[in-house]
């Protein structure tokens, strides 16, 4: 069975249209035309009955991807308005949905879904019937194209199952001998540069560790971003829905969101039962703070450049601006993990480097090539690490790329990934760090145009430190004497900590 959408439908009349039924059933019968506009041959909305009664005309359509049922109607009501006004003296007031279906084929039962708008699905006979519970509205903003979108990305998803990442080796270091093999977490913790901080996958940094990672930073910012040309700025990280609807995070984002509730009002005596109740028993009172909180308003920095393309929306660019080259490291980001106890690859609070550009897909292109090779300078030269990357297209984005209209083929992610020896031969690598080109997502999702009015593109690269910092401490160790003189010559000397008793 083909895709199939269903709808039997009435056009409320002002009137009884019974006298007109001669001339709408000559409107029908030659809407072939209107019915299959924009449809390969054969493969337009059809009409399987008809019939009028009282104020109603009642239509019931059939279709499959091609115009589908809910353009159909419309498509009928435009063409049929303007005769019953002319001839009867009689307005069509508007469309009721007596029921709305798509049948789809899928091997993948989803009938435990809950989706808006959908009464019940279905799953028979590797088809899924979908009942809608849709009015005029709901097909004007073409809510039954997003959820036959919705349905077929979690098929999709299904299918694609364990391969749902694409991954292509590009360039790989030489295999490199180890002088170390424990988990950098413990030694570091072992050595008093790190200790737990209160919250669930937090760190406090101790003045060796702090060093070290603003040795990092220190190589980031002078061997690639003041050497291609790249401007800080600081980035918000208080992060509103607003803007993850426009990045496209407000898709999928929410089981890793630190939600971010405002007070309902900062009265001092809306509050007073609150503090009072600490004072007096020095418990903080949760159940009381829920309810004087708002909703959440958003979450805390998660992928760092979404905020910063509230700068742009809704500018024109003149050319000479182009690339726009940027990056900020002005805050954390904030993601709830899975898992209990993780080292300090995998935190819920993390330090990164955003580095971010847009300019035409050209642009965009070339200059992630020109990060590739400072970056590859920095691991090889400057950090000696074993390392690779790869191409990670995620599915989802391969298929954008096939319906899309330029050279997507170039939009995707490189990972770049280390070995950790404590993991052993096989064990996986890390992921330390990533380079995105994002194609038009950005620019179109925040109206970003270019004053030439060719398409934009964009590309970002976040420069994970913990990550960066597990990789090297892995391979090479905590004690300085061990690590590369390119390192150690831009770090000078390693504070001493602070030690307990
Ligand atoms: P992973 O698959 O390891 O969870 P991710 O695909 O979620 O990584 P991205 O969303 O691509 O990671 O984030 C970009 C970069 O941010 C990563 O390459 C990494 O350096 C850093 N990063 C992401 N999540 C964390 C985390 N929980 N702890 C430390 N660094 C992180
Ligand atoms: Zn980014
Ligand atoms: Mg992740």
């Amino acid at each position: 069975m083909d895709l199939e959408f269903k709808l039997n439908a009435s056009l409320k009349t002002s009137a009884d249209a019974s006298n007109a039924k001669d001339v709408i059933s000559q409107i029908l019968k030659s809407s072939s035309d209107i019915l299959s506009k924009g449809a390969p041959e054969g493969q337009g909305a059809k009409i399987d009955s008809w019939s009028i009664d009282d104020n109603k005309i009642n239509l019931e359509l059939s279709s499959g991807r091609y115009v589908r049922v809910h353009d159909a109607i419309f498509r009928l009501k435009k063409k049929i308005t303007p005769e019953l006004g002319k001839q009867f003296r009689i307005g069509v007031r508007g469309i009721e949905i007596n029921s709305f279906n798509i049948n789809v084929p899928s091997t993948t039962d989803l009938s435990h879904l809950k989706i808006p708008f959908v009464s019940s699905i279905v799953h028979e006979n590797d088809v899924l019937y979908l009942d809608l519970n849709v009015t005029e509205s709901e097909l004007q903003n073409r809510i039954p194209d997003r959820i036959l979108n919705l349905i077929e990305d979690k098929i999709n998803a299904l299918t694609y199952g364990g391969k749902a990442e694409h991954w292509d080796l590009l360039w790989q270091s030489d295999k490199k001998e180890h002088q170390f093999n424990k988990d950098p977490t413990q030694e570091l913790v072992k050595q008093g540069w790190i200790k737990r901080g209160a919250s669930r996958g937090q760190w406090i940094h101790g003045p060796e560790s702090t060093k070290f990672f603003r040795t990092l930073e220190k190589i980031v910012i002078e061997e690639l971003l003041e050497p291609l040309g790249y401007k800080e700025m600081i980035f918000p990280k208080l992060v509103p829905w607003e803007v993850w609807k426009r990045s496209g995070h407000a898709k999928g984002v929410y089981p890793e969101i630190y939600y971010v509730c405002p007070p309902k009002t900062r009265d001092p005596e809306y509050w007073e039962e609150v503090s009072d109740y600490y004072k007096v028993t020095h418990e903080v009172p949760v159940d009381k703070i829920k309810d004087k909180i708002g909703d959440p308003i958003g979450g805390l920095c998660y992928a760092q450049c979404p905020p910063f393309w509230v700068f742009l929306q809704g500018e024109t660019i003149a050319n000479d601006q182009f690339p726009i080259k940027v990056f900020d490291k002005s805050g954390t980001s904030h993601r709830y993990e899975s898992g209990g106890i993780h080292g300090m690859e995998r935190v819920d609070e993390f330090h990164r480097i955003e580095i971010l550009w847009t300019g035409t897909p050209e642009q965009v292109v070339s200059d992630s090539k020109e990060l590739q090779e400072r970056f590859k300078h920095i691991f090889n030269n400057i950090l000696d690490l074993e390392w690779r990357m790869a191409w990670v297209t995620p599915w989802f984005m391969a298929q954008e790329g096939l319906a899309g209209t330029s050279q997507q083929t170039d939009v995707g992610t490189i990972d770049y990934e280390a070995p950790l020896p404590y993991r052993g031969e096989d064990g996986e690598w890390l992921e330390f760090q990533n380079v995105s080109v994002n194609g038009n997502k950005y620019p179109s999702g925040f109206n970003v145009k270019s004053q030439s009015g060719e398409e934009l593109w964009s590309g970002c690269s976040g420069v994970g430190l913990e990550r960066w910092a597990s990789a090297f401490l892995a391979q090479k160790g905590l004690d300085p004497e061990n690590w590369p003189d390119e390192f150690r010559k831009r770090m000078g000397e390693l504070p001493k900590g602070f030690s307990f008793l």
